[in-house]
């Protein structure tokens, strides 16, 4: 892929030496499609079997039963489905299925997702509570709020509070159980062949600076005892454990570590201890995962 960046490319190496090749091969290649089952709508037996009628040849996803992996067909064709035109599947990559999932969400929790569009992981969240979690769902760009609008309602989502506003700006007195800060990134772990690359040194430091405030932020907006993950689709440290070295002891929240025995298909590159590097591959785009707990 000779596409990356040279910059790029001598971080990757200062970062992760040996594993450079491994990750320039999975940024290369090109991933099956993957979905959700929205539950909220119909059974994953009943979508299975109808997209096994239809002739879909289908495999299951380890950490996550209502997940398919589509192994024949492109995109396209699975939007003309009656499933995904009635919003009971959501086409979602397997990286970021992963952020809701460590949230754990809950009936009656109170639920801030701060960067929300378009709203994959919205609506998983509303999913995995069973409809029951509270949810405020905040994107401050009015083009792409449009967007997390119309998949909340096409996927039938209860109990969501949409907010077109820049999270900053929330206020201070609010307290949510849990939050999903899915931050703004240079999205560095879902390069593909097919589009031209637009990071640069000074995207990543904007990024940076956006990531640190975003965490601040929610931090603030989070109970005592509450839990936070922090996710973005960039596998550089700068964007990821720096952020949290930089915010977290200031700012009252403590990493937990990640049960890794719940994600043991997902392909890892080393980094800090409690959280997760997911290595692009054939199946997963570069992602970061950490869960922070507010202790004071
Ligand atoms: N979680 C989303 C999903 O799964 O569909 C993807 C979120 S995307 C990585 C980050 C989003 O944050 C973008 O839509 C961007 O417009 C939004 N954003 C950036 N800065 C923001 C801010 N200060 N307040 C609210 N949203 C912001």
């Amino acid at each position: 892929m000779d596409l990356i960046p040279e910059f790029l490319k001598d971080t990757f190496n200062r970062h992760y030496g040996d594993n450079l090749a491994r990750i320039l091969a999975g940024l290369s290649m090109t991933r099956p499609v993957t979905l959700r089952v929205n539950t909220l709508k119909i059974s994953s037996e009943q979508a299975k079997s109808a997209l096994i009628k239809m002739g879909f040849k289908i495999k299951p996803v380890g950490f996550y039963a209502d997940a398919f992996i589509i192994e024949n067909a492109k995109e396209s064709e699975l939007q003309k489905t009656e499933l995904y035109l009635r919003g009971e599947i959501y086409l979602q990559s397997l990286s970021s299925m992963l952020p809701p999932l460590l949230l754990e969400p809950k009936s009656g929790e109170n639920i801030l997702d701060m960067t929300a569009a378009p709203g994959g992981k919205t609506c998983e969240i509303s999913v995995l509570s069973g409809g029951e979690s509270l949810i405020t769902a905040c994107e401050r760009d009015k083009i792409r709020f449009d967007r997390l609008k119309y998949n909340v309602q096409k996927q039938g989502v209860p109990r969501v509070n949409l907010l077109c506003t820049d999270a900053l700006k929330l206020d201070d007195f609010l307290r949510f159980d849990k939050i999903l800060l899915d931050a703004p990134c240079s999205g560095s772990g879902t390069l593909s062949p097919d589009v031209p690359v637009k990071i640069s040194p000074k995207l990543v430091s904007n990024c940076v600076v956006l990531q640190k405030n975003l965490l601040k932020k929610a931090l603030k907006l989070l109970k005592k005892g509450g839990m936070l993950v922090y996710s973005t689709c960039s596998i550089l440290k700068e964007e990821n454990e720096n952020v949290l070295d930089a915010v977290l002891s200031q700012s009252g929240g403590e990493l937990m570590p990640i049960d890794k025995n719940r994600f043991t298909c997902v392909p890892e590159l080393d980094g800090m201890a409690e959280t997760v590097t997911v290595c692009p591959d054939e199946l997963f785009e570069g992602f970061f995962l950490a869960l922070i707990k507010k202790i004071k």
